[in-house]
């Protein structure tokens, strides 16, 4: 049985598994779950899917369907360019569980490794676009374009109309559409240099494109004096390489840029995934969508690193929160931050130096062969006009192994990019039927003298002192230390399924034909990958059982965007042009009131029980009061309090019997695959997380997949794409999302088959309701289900503790480090609990270590109401305790260096240490530092 997959993924087989299920009162863990699951949502028909492969088998299978593609050289650009990875950080970051397996970095003592990357992130990009502020990554550049949008328009109530250049990607201004059209905001789309803001009714913001899609570098400063002399903001796409030579956005008077950092050294992956970004004045910052990262002091006076004005989260903002996004992309993140620390500034402006100057010398030798370009001016993107030849000179360039943009049959367009050497210069020429290169000066510029950058960027220490390979894997490394991830300990997060990420599922990311194929390939390219993606997305599909399922959304608050917006179109066709009522639970994830709204739903609140439960009556009421505009539910299942309401079906009917539909939150998927489904129970359109139940690692905070699985009736309003035949309503700005992670579940499913994936279910819910029996002697379960059993995760209330001892919950979190543990999700859904999500991958070894450590605090606080403890200066309150507080020759507190660090035998053997000490948020938010300029300030 050695090879069977499964039984690596699980943590326990045999008599451990056995020995947790007799601890639980149960013979069989048939018996447990027949009483865990209410009985009206099991069954269904037999979950249908390919037997399990071995790590080998799968690995080949994959192998031989991705050998379909073809693997050409891409000089397409449209927003996604050519560029080397380099291997120190292919190996050290992408190829890496240290990196990889990392959460969202809310626990920022044990995070300060992936929080300075992000910092330094954020610090290039708001150096290179010269804007205030940034944050640490979107999505994507046309959904980052998107939420620039809504941030132009949040300052501007009166604001109704959005202009976008008509040289903008077309990808981006379809996404833009998509997103307008649900808030009202009409789009505008014409010719900039002909655009009179001052007579554009309702104008709030611009969009313009840097260089423009068809390569032009344009000087937009006086149209943006214009614009804001109109009262409206100026928004600029930009590609970031040409920013490290031409001038900044922000010097242009820009007040929003976005744009892709892929071509720092992230591969294609068909699309994704890849960190946008985006950057703004500083009166702009605080409404900012995504993470910032910011700089404050920790407990000790030293600084440190976390993530700033946490108040803005929709955890917090809720309907009223400006942006839903939540996963965004951190590690890709981290690898475009990465590659400006390796190459430096000079590094970077040479590398856009080499590639402006094999734009000119392609530019040269055409027109010295009596072509003629569409544009004068370029960083690297040239248009040759080559009337009635364009598809004979793309196929030769085919057939010579390149790819070149075809704009229309007169017109090709090559994007140079830093992969563009000597030889594929040569190829390309000779595609246009040329034969001698034309090698101009060297170091002449295409573009306006007035447009070249004068100003430095990314001039702090960190982008300057680690050019060498030593140096920089030494960086990575000790970065790397400060973060503790999945390769230390189990990360119970609730609702966030930090599961395995199997080396076998993430290798096929570093096959060439995975990572290195440009989303706008022609299709007889993509064939392995379309088929891969077709056959997951048929999986999926049995798996939530569902007609269909889309895998264009790149994280779950974008899943649920596409989702609400099927059914929006949905009720519109139907001439249902008032159902724009969305009942959400007041225990709902924060992205759900966030997404709703932006979807142009009401939300209106349905309230929850004493239980956890939805009140059910209240829902029926409110179904009732609202049946005329009933759009949607949305509704988490198992609960986000993690239990399995058995009033779902009816819940499900009482929507449908008012005129509205169902839209589950698929997040907690990881309790039904293969017990039962979210088309079985009722649903109409399900969003899963693949980067939660299907085995994507978190990456520290991205990238994910949020596929959606729909029903019947809401096939025709699946997102498109104008690469597909369905053109409408894009999500994002590639047709297959974040492509290249999809990979990762296909090998998880082929390798589980569907007994494995049931088996994991199982095990989820085992492993909760173990954790949650040998907790409850010293922390009540909030809530429970039939016969006293959770679902696949719990929630222990710390409040009663607190109540006594003044020992908050964040006290608990921060003292687990000391323990070696990252803390479950804090004070969600509910203030003052813990809620711990174990997973199946996690032996039953880790979980008793984990409740020791936990009952063991226990003990600590129950010392603090004892009296034994003082009140302030005691373990917790002080908790963590880095190396230098217990090394240090004062030692001050009541209790020893000893029970500080080593609380637990077995750290003797290993401790993971907290690099830093506790950190003051408010103290940052205050002070607000994103960028590692101004950090001197906080080293004092
Ligand atoms: C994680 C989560 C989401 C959001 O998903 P992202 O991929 O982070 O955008 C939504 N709802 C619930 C219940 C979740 O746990």
């Amino acid at each position: 049985m050695y090879t069977n997959f499964c039984s690596r993924h699980v943590g326990s087989v045999g008599s451990t598994r056995e020995a947790m299920i007799k601890e639980l009162g149960y013979e069989r863990i048939v018996d447990l779950i027949e009483d865990a699951v209410p009985s009206n949502i099991q069954g269904g028909p037999e979950l249908d899917l390919p037997n399990a492969l071995s790590e080998t088998h799968a690995l080949n299978r994959l192998r031989g369907i991705m050998a379909k593609n073809q693997l050409l050289k891409s000089y397409i650009g449209e927003g996604y360019n050519g560029t080397i990875v380099p291997p120190v950080i292919q190996r050290n970051i992408l190829e890496n569980p240290g990196w990889y397996t990392a959460y969202t970095p809310y626990q920022a003592e044990i995070s300060q490794g992936r929080l300075e990357a992000l910092l330094n992130f954020q610090t290039m990009i708001s150096d290179l676009t010269a804007l205030d502020v940034a944050n640490s990554s979107l999505l994507d550049e046309g959904t980052a374009a998107a939420e620039a949008m809504a941030l132009a328009k949040s300052g501007n109530r009166k604001g109704t109309t959005l202009f976008i250049a008509d040289t903008c990607h077309q990808r981006t201004i379809d996404v833009v559409q998509t997103r307008a059209e649900p808030l009202g905001i009409e789009i505008v789309v014409g010719d900039w240099k002909s655009f009179d803001p001052s007579s554009c009714e309702g104008l709030f913001a611009v969009l313009l494109q840097y260089p423009d899609t068809l390569g032009s570098v344009d000087d937009y400063s006086s149209l943006i004096e214009a614009v804001h002399a109109a009262g409206a903001l100026a928004i600029v796409a930009a590609d970031i390489l040409a920013l490290t030579v031409l001038k900044a956005p922000g010097e242009f008077g820009a007040d929003i840029c976005v744009g892709n950092s892929q071509r720092f050294g992230v591969p294609f992956g068909f699309g994704g995934p890849h960190a946008a970004f985006m950057a703004c004045t500083d009166k702009l910052k605080r409404k900012m969508p995504g993470r910032l990262i910011g700089v404050s002091v920790d407990s000790q006076g030293k600084p440190g690193y976390r993530l700033a004005l946490q108040t803005r989260e929709q955890h917090i903002r809720r309907d009223k929160a400006t942006s839903n996004i939540c996963t965004a992309q951190v590690l890709l993140a981290v690898m475009a931050s990465m590659y400006a620390v390796y190459h430096g500034p000079d590094g970077l402006k040479q590398i856009a130096g080499n590639t402006h100057f094999a734009a000119r010398i392609l530019a040269a030798s055409l027109k010295k062969a009596g072509y003629e370009l569409l544009n004068e001016s370029y960083f690297d993107t040239i248009v040759v006009k080559t009337p009635g030849k364009a598809d004979a000179i793309l196929a030769a360039a085919v057939e010579k192994g390149y790819n070149l943009r075809k704009i229309d049959g007169d017109h090709v367009a090559i994007a140079a990019d830093e992969t563009l050497g000597c030889k594929e210069g040569q190829d390309i020429l000779a595609a246009f039927g040329v034969e001698d290169a034309d090698i101009p000066e060297a170091d002449q510029k295409a573009w306006a003298e007035g447009l070249t950058r004068t100003s430095d960027f990314c001039t702090s220490p960190v982008f300057n002192s680690y050019h060498s390979e030593t140096e920089m894997m030494r960086y990575l490394s000790r970065l790397e230390k400060k973060d503790l991830a999945l390769n230390e300990s189990m990360i119970a997060l609730g609702s966030c399924t930090m599961k395995l990420n199997a080396a076998a599922e993430m290798m096929p990311l570093s096959w060439p034909n995975v990572s290195s194929i440009h989303p706008f390939v022609p299709d007889n390219q993509s064939v392995g990958y379309r088929e891969m993606l077709d056959e997951l997305s048929d999986w999926l599909a049995r798996i939530t059982g569902f007609a269909a399922v889309s895998l264009q959304p790149n994280a779950g608050s974008q899943g649920e965007y596409a989702g609400l917006l099927a059914i929006r179109r949905y009720h519109l066709a139907n001439g249902d042009t008032d159902r724009n009522v969305c009942l959400i639970p007041t225990s709902a994830h924060g992205t759900n009131p966030a997404s709703a709204v932006m979807v142009g739903f009401k939300v209106v609140p349905v309230t929850c029980d004493e239980a956890g439960n939805i009140d059910v009556a209240d829902l029926k009421a409110k179904a009732e009061k609202h049946a005329e505009n009933l759009g949607a539910l949305m509704i988490t299942y198992p609960s986000t309090h993690g239990v399995y309401e058995s009033t779902i079906v009816e819940i499900c009917e009482t929507i449908h019997t008012h005129g509205g539909q169902v839209y589950m939150d698929g997040a907690n998927m990881n309790a039904q695959v293969g017990l039962t489904s979210p088309g079985f129970i009722g649903a109409d359109v399900c969003h899963l997380n693949l980067h939660k139940t299907f085995c994507i690692p978190h990456g520290g905070g991205g990238p994910g997949v949020g596929p959606i699985g729909v029903a019947e009736q809401l096939v025709p309003y699946l997102p498109g794409h104008g690469s597909l035949e369905n053109k409408e309503a894009p999500v994002c700005s590639a047709a297959y999302g974040s492509a290249s992670i999809n990979t990762i579940s296909w090998m998880y499913i082929a390798m589980m088959g569907a007994d494995g994936l049931t088996e994991a279910t199982k095990m989820a819910i085992l492993n909760a309701n173990y954790v949650a029996k040998r907790l409850s002697t010293a922390y009540p379960i909030l809530y429970t289900g039939n016969k006293g059993l959770v679902a696949h995760e719990c929630i222990i209330d710390i409040r009663p503790l607190s109540d006594a001892s003044g020992i908050t919950v964040e006290d608990v979190a921060k003292r687990l480090m000391d323990y070696g543990y990252h803390s479950p999700t804090m004070s969600w859904p509910v203030a003052g609990t813990l809620m711990i999500e174990p997973t199946e991958s996690e032996s039953k070894a880790e979980l008793d270590r984990f409740c020791d450590a936990m009952l063991a605090i226990h003990a600590e606080i129950q010392a603090v109401i004892d009296g034994s403890a003082d009140k302030q200066d005691n373990l917790l309150k002080n908790a963590p305790h880095t190396a230098e507080m217990v090394i240090s020759d004062s030692w001050t507190h009541p209790y020893s260096r000893e029970e500080a660090a080593y609380p637990m035998a077995c750290q003797r053997d290993h401790k993971f240490w907290p690099s830093v000490g506790r950190i003051d948020n408010v103290h940052g938010d205050r002070n607000l530092v994103c960028s590692c300029i101004g950090m001197e300030a906080f080293a004092e």
